[in-house]
């Protein structure tokens, strides 16, 4: 395990030249805390317990080195004035902390130790037809608790505020004794009602958060729709559900729906079904119209000869883009045949001709 470890150490050093910002998926005007979470983040992404893809253990330690740096303010600053040579000049050659051990004392005690997980919202999420078939970005707002970052999630006015419960110091609990005859006691513990089993007591109240802890926000995401992207696919945004001081936020997941399409477009998986209407003429000699696709691209529709009602034309490849694929479905095209109302007494005479000469050649076969 260490001599993997210092081979990956000496393969990300060698690779270093990347942006330490850009590791982390960060701009250079990014905050502490911006920091933190983005490390919070992806070491948890590419950590190689729970990721086994390949290049995830060395994407991992360039996660941890460009924390370490990152995250400790005279290595940033070095690190923005004189860049990756200036840090060197400046650590002479020291030895970057161990990741492993970084990530253990950030999480305190990776995975092994549970985190409590706040809970996830899951939610549909209407699109339009038109844009799973194109791909689009779509912006939308939840409402969320965030820590208060007045307090940072403590509830209190100031760390001075913050007291040790003098009814059960400290522990959370409290030893009841119950009579159960006279002269035998039993005893049990009960959550303390003065601190609510949180062992502390708040003195004066954080006048941000009115000792809450936690305080409303509205959060601005961009849904990510892929072309052909499957019904009910899940987008999971990471971390972005409900924050408390008491768990590890959930995620929000979006379950992407589409919109019935008013323009009567319907689809099935990669396949797309449109309904198109002819007239007789059409029915019986064959016509060309142009139907307009969902993004405005015109499809020649070209039948020669007739056309029973009902019949369903395939059109290859221009049904709904394949997941994840540089390939798409087909589009099959069902005929509705209308029947004009009334004729006039010409087009009645000349289709009685027709249908007669019709007839008789027919008879003389
Ligand atoms: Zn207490
Ligand atoms: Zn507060």
């Amino acid at each position: 395990m260490l001599s993997t470890y210092f081979f990956l150490l000496l393969l990300a050093t060698l690779a270093a030249a990347a942006d330490l910002y850009k590791v982390l998926g960060l701009h250079k005007s990014a905050s502490d805390k911006d920091i933190r979470h983005a490390y919070k983040k992806l070491s948890k992404k590419y950590h190689p317990d729970k990721n086994k893809e390949p290049g995830a253990e060395e994407k991992f330690v360039e996660i941890a080195q460009a924390y370490e740096v990152l995250s400790d303010p005279t290595k940033r600053q070095i690190y923005d004035q004189y860049g990756e040579e200036g840090l060197k000049a400046h650590e002479g050659g020291q030895h970057h902390a161990n990741p492993f051990d970084m990530f253990q004392s950030f999480f305190g005690g990776g995975f092994q130790r549970q985190t409590r997980r706040g809970p996830s919202s899951v939610s549909e999420f209407e699109v339009q037809l038109a844009d799973v078939y194109t791909g689009a970005s779509i912006d939308f707002m939840v409402k969320k608790r965030i820590l208060c970052d007045h307090c940072r999630g403590s509830g209190a006015a100031s760390d001075g505020d913050i007291h040790t419960c003098t009814t059960c110091g400290g522990s959370g609990v409290r030893l009841v004794k119950q009579q159960i005859f006279p002269g035998m006691f039993a005893q049990s513990q009960a959550t303390c009602g003065d601190c609510g089993g949180h062992g502390k007591v708040i003195k004066r109240k954080c006048p941000h958060c009115g000792g809450q802890k936690v305080v409303d926000h509205t959060a601005h995401f961009t849904l990510e729709v892929t072309p052909g992207m499957p019904e009910g696919h899940e987008v999971v945004f990471e971390g972005e559900a409900d924050e408390s001081p008491d768990w590890e936020a959930g995620d929000v997941v979006l379950r992407v729906r589409t919109r019935k399409d008013k323009g009567g477009w319907r689809r099935k998986e990669s396949s797309l079904y449109w309904k198109e209407t002819i007239g007789i003429e059409e029915a019986l000699l064959g016509f060309e119209r142009n139907l307009t696709h969902l993004d405005g691209h015109i499809v020649g529709l070209v039948r020669t000869g007739v056309t029973q009602p009902g019949f369903v034309q395939t059109i290859k490849g221009e049904g709904m883009p394949i997941f994840g694929r540089e390939a798409f479905g087909d589009l099959f095209v069902e005929y509705n045949v209308v029947l004009p109302i009334e004729i006039s007494s010409e087009t009645r005479r000349k289709l009685a001709e027709a249908f007669q000469t019709s007839r008789s050649s027919h008879d003389e076969l």
